[in-house]
């Protein structure tokens, strides 16, 4: 094992790295959670919790990582055999479909191809054949990942949303915003979204173990009929408690300090100088990625992941020996392909905790280990990034 000096640098795209602010505050001596000092956190931070959803309704916090999250939207929302509607987009929104197999939905798959988001003209196809003649709206939810981890592609939501109403289709509208809340522009009300969920680990910039649901008045009407068995996930009792700064069970106390402390460094940078940070250094990384004539997997300008770019490996390189290079020589940690992109790509995570020199340390040591894994790439690509950083503005 190499010694390494220095702070490890953790490029993937989630968890992240975790603010010295964030730290401190999660180490602090645990509270009493059936005190007037816990209930009056509960209520900040519920309060706090809103605008980062972009919702004036009710945000549920789990104790769970983004996977219960995802198990706490359908089974409060859904009853068994009901059909749900999920595209193919990537590793992230198959694993949530599989769950959804094994509540007992009735699932259906838009096909994909892991370049490209959510397709609203699928959905609008579909929808139409799911109307009063068709189907009779079996539809009962649909289910999209905003930004698919595992290839850097983020679903153009409001299209979604414009599919569904423009066929007047009543079906939810489910969306996973686990690595893109706090990074990339995302409006639960506005959008008409009916379950936003999202965890702790990734633009929160918190560790894994809080699991969210944004919960719109829909939904929480869907929620008194939905017969899926629900006990720990139920919604209910949790908002019934939270009405007194409380939780129906012992809440992750801790997690709670540093989430005070997160959401405060969201709203004193502004979230739209948040979004604009991170789109910003996804251009960046783009622009290294292309000078080193590389390939961005995203296939859709529209549609680039501000939170992580996932980058191709040309024919006859392994994706994974340039990561493990990397984090022998250099102490970084990228991301790996995922499902079946193992071996052909890896991801750079460029979100959270993070500003540009970050991004030129985690490209510099992109760059080398490209070069020492012996992957042809031609020069400048850190230049190209440095020249977007530079002529862009400061580390906004
Ligand atoms: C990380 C991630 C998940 C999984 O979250 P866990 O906390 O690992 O359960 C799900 N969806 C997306 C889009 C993610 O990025």
């Amino acid at each position: 094992m190499t010694l390494h000096t220095g702070r490890h640098f953790l490029q993937i795209p989630g968890p992240t790295n975790v603010p010295d602010e964030v730290l401190r505050a999660l180490s602090a001596p645990t509270l009493d959670h059936r005190g007037p000092e816990f209930a009056a956190l509960t209520r900040r931070l519920l309060a706090a919790l809103g605008p980062v959803f972009g919702t004036s309704g009710p945000v549920v916090v789990l104790p769970s990582s983004g996977t219960g999250a995802w198990e706490a939207a359908l089974v409060n929302t859904l009853s068994p055999g009901d059909r749900v509607l999920f595209f193919e987009t990537g590793h992230f929104a198959a694993l949530w479909t599989a769950m959804a197999e094994r509540l007992g939905l009735d699932v259906e798959i838009v096909p994909g191809d892991w370049r490209h988001g959510a397709d609203p003209e699928a959905l609008a196809a579909r929808l139409a054949d799911d109307g009063a003649a068709g189907g009779g709206h079996a539809i009962k939810a649909v289910c999209a990942v905003h930004n698919e981890t595992s290839t850097g592609v983020t679903s153009r939501v409001p299209e979604l949303r414009a599919a569904l109403d423009a066929t007047g289709h009543p079906a939810l509208l489910l969306v996973d915003t686990i690595s893109s809340l706090g990074s990339i522009d995302y409006r639960h009300d506005a959008w008409g979204v009916d379950v936003t969920v999202a965890g702790s680990q990734k633009g929160l910039m918190l560790p894994p173990g809080l699991g969210f649901n944004a919960v719109s008045e829909k939904a929480l009407a869907a929620s008194r009929t939905a017969a899926l068995p629900r006990s720990y996930w139920d919604w209910a009792p949790i908002l019934e408690a939270n009405r007194q700064g409380a939780f129906p069970y012992t809440p992750a106390t801790n997690l709670l300090y540093g989430l005070d402390v997160a959401l405060r460094m969201l709203a004193d940078e502004g979230l739209p100088a948040v979004f604009a940070r991170h789109a910003r250094h996804a251009r960046a990384t783009r622009a290294a990625v292309r000078a080193w004539g590389l390939e961005v997997l995203c296939a859709d300008e529209r549609e680039h992941s501000g939170s992580l770019t996932a980058v191709l490996m040309p024919p006859g390189h392994d994706a994974d020996k340039v990561r493990e290079v990397i984090l022998e020589r250099f102490d970084m940690s990228l991301g790996a392909g995922l499902g079946r992109l193992a071996g052909r790509v890896f991801r750079v995570g460029h979100l959270g905790h993070f500003n540009d020199l970050t991004l030129a340390g985690t490209l510099a040591g992109v760059q080398m280990g490209l070069q020492l894994a012996g992957v042809p790439i031609a020069a400048g690509g850190l230049e190209a990034a440095l020249a977007v950083l530079r002529e862009e503005g400061g580390n906004a």
